[in-house]
């Protein structure tokens, strides 16, 4: 059975993965996208390379994303946007929306060119897991691919398994900035899980497992959309 029948009529895919801090959404969201040939679109990852290019977009952002908190809703709209205006063929959102705000500010601009998310999936990880993953967490310096040490590579001196890039710690994977956007997702993204639900679009999958066996579930659950429909 083909993911394909998991889209809305036109073949388009919208998805939205959300989860905490290191519960793997970035990780699902690229296999996903991979394997889909849908669009990854990573907010926090499109604001770290307008920084890099030092774009007046960047430089509003440049110390909010240094002490690691959320930058506020109309820029990340902004983002958002401009990354989708254009016709893919399917998108899978990863670290947005974060807030209700911006989980309204997303429906208001679908809307109004007659779109819908298809799907929300939220990964469920014990706060301890997610602990243990942002300290043996590295990133690929090049593509921006996460690992887990112990997992597809065992040390930061491997080359990037994706491309064969240099691996490194991000600057805000410490443990007191996780304790940050922890409180943060239980603040503000947890009432968007919520949001969600009540909109019948949510699907929840134990992502405390071997990533292959959390991309498994994902799978089936936008099968099973398929015999549902
Ligand atoms: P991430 O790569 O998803 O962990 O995001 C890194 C940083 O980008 C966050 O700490 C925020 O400063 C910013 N960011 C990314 N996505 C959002 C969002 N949806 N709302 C607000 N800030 C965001």
């Amino acid at each position: 059975m083909s993911l394909r029948a998991s889209s809305n009529e036109a073949g388009v895919y919208r998805l939205v993965l959300i989860g905490a801090p290191a519960s793997g959404k970035g990780s699902q969201a690229k296999l996903l996208a991979k394997k889909m040939g849908i669009y990854h679109l990573s907010t926090g990852a499109v604001i770290r390379e307008h920084m890099r290019r030092g774009t007046e977009l960047g430089e509003r952002c440049r110390e909010m994303m240094n002490e690691a908190r959320l930058v506020p809703d109309e820029i990340v709209m902004e983002v958002v946007k401009s990354e989708l205006e254009d016709d893919h063929v399917g998108y899978v959102l990863d670290g947005f929306p974060r807030t209700v705000d911006q989980a309204e500010m997303l429906d208001d601009w679908l809307g109004e060119r007659g779109e819908k998310l298809n799907r929300v999936i939220s990964l469920e990880v014990p706060k301890e897991e997610l602990e243990q993953r942002v300290q043996s967490r590295v990133v690929c310096l090049d593509c921006g691919h996460p690992f887990q040490l112990g997992g597809r590579v065992n040390s930061v001196d491997e080359p990037c398994p994706e491309c064969g890039g240099k691996l490194g710690q991000r600057s805000d994977d410490t443990i007191e900035t996780f304790h940050q956007r922890y409180r943060e997702f239980e603040e503000l993204t947890i009432p968007v899980i919520d949001y969600y639900r009540r909109q019948g679009l949510l699907q929840t999958v134990d992502g405390g497992r071997k990533r292959d066996e959390v991309y498994g579930e994902i799978e089936k659950i936008l099968d099973l959309q398929i015999t549902r429909s």
